[in-house]
C-alpha cells in the first residue's frame, strides 16, 4: 500500500514528554535552562545546556541512558508497526534533534519503521561534546514563518516532504502533531488529507480559532489509543481505496470497531470499520 504518509512530530506526540525538558530535568541543569529561557532561542539554548552538561562531566552516554527512561505507550508503538508492515511511508518532523529521537525510537525497536527524521542535526564534537544544530540556519537567512521558530518551518518540511512523495503517483498525507508549527504544517494538507491533531494542545486551538484556513479531515486524540485507532482506520481506508482500483481480495479485511485493548486490535459487537489484521503478503 504505496500511498499514505504518515508525518509525526514527536515531542508529546510519539513521546508524551518533551525530550529537551526530560534531559534538562533529569540531568539536572532545570535551573540554568530557565534562567536562559528568554535570552536565547531554544534550539541555540539546547546546545547551551549540551555544553553546560559537558563541563559537569556528563558524558554522551549519559545522555543516552537519560533518553533510555523516557516512556512511550505500547499503543503508539504498536500502531508505528502497523502502519509500517502495511506499506505506509512514516517520518518524523520535530524541532528536538537527531541524537535524542533516534536513541528514543530506537531503544523502543521503531526506529527502522521510519522513512525520514526531518529535525535539528546533532553531533558529537573532538572534545565529546554534544552539539545541537539548526535544521535551518537562521543566521544566513529567514524562513520568514511568523507561527514557527527560527530553526524549523514546519511548513517548509512538509513542502519538501510533499515534493519528494509525489514524484512516483498522489499520496494521501496524514499528519500528526499538537504545538502551533504542527498547525504550520496542518496549512499544507489538502482536501484528500487527514490532520490529526492532539485534544486540549495549542494546534486545536488555532485550527478553532482559523476553521477555514485547515483544508484537510480533522481526527482529534486525546491518548495513544485513540491515535492508534485513527490511524490505523485511516491505514484501512486507504488499502480499500488502493485494493478496489486492483485485485486484492478484500477478504483479507476483518470488520473491527477501532478499538485498541493492551495494545492490540479487538473486536466489538458494532464493527463497523474494517481494519487490516496482518500485512498484505
Ligand atoms: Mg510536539
Ligand atoms: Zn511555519
Amino acid at each position: 500500500m504505496a500511498g499514505l504518509v504518515v508525518v509525526f512530530d514527536f515531542d508529546k506526540t510519539i513521546i508524551d514528554c518533551d525530550s529537551d525538558n526530560w534531559v534538562v530535568e533529569e540531568l539536572g541543569i532545570n535551573n540554568l535552562f530557565t534562567q536562559l529561557l528568554h535570552t536565547l532561542p531554544w534550539n541555540s539554548l539546547m546546545d547551551r545546556m549540551m555544553t553546560e552538561l559537558h563541563n559537569r562531566g556528563k558524558t554522551i552516554e549519559d545522555i543516552e541512558e537519560c533518553l533510555k527512561k523516557v516512556p512511550l505507550h505500547p499503543s503508539i508503538a504498536s500502531s508505528i508497526e502497523s502502519a509500517h508492515a502495511f506499506g505506509c511511508d512514516l517520518r518524523v518532523v520535530s524541532d528536538a534533534n537527531v541524537c535524542f529521537i533516534e536513541t528514543i525510537l530506537k531503544h523502543h525497536g521503531i526506529l527502522d519503521c521510519f522513512s525520514e527524521i526531518n529535525t535539528n542535526p546533532s553531533l558529537i564534537d573532538e572534545q565529546g561534546r554534544l552539539r545541537i544544530l539548526p535544521y535551518h540556519d537562521f543566521n544566513t537567512s529567514s524562513h520568514g514563518c511568523k507561527i514557527c521558530p527560527p530553526n524549523m518551518c514546519k511548513g517548509l518540511v512538509m513542502e519538501k516532504i510533499r515534493a519528494s512523495v509525489s514524484a512516483d503517483g498522489k499520496k494521501q498525507l496524514v499528519y500528526v502533531g499538537d504545538g502551533a508549527p504542527d498547525f504550520c504544517a496542518g496549512l499544507k494538507l489538502e482536501g484528500g488529507d487527514v490532520l490529526m491533531p492532539r485534544k486540549d494542545f495549542p494546534i486545536c486551538d488555532l485550527i478553532s480559532t482559523n476553521p477555514l484556513l485547515t483544508k484537510a479531515k480533522i481526527h482529534e486524540w486525546s491518548d495513544w489509543e485513540e491515535l492508534g485507532a485513527n490511524i490505523l482506520s485511516t491505514v484501512n481506508r486507504s488499502f480499500i481505496r488502493d485494493e478496489s482500483s486492483s485485485n486484492v481480495k478484500t477478504d483479507q479485511l476483518v470488520p473491527v470497531d477501532c478499538k485498541y485493548q493492551n495494545g492490540s486490535i479487538s473486536a466489538t459487537a458494532h464493527g463497523a470499520l474494517h481494519l487490516p489484521v496482518s500485512p498484505p503478503h
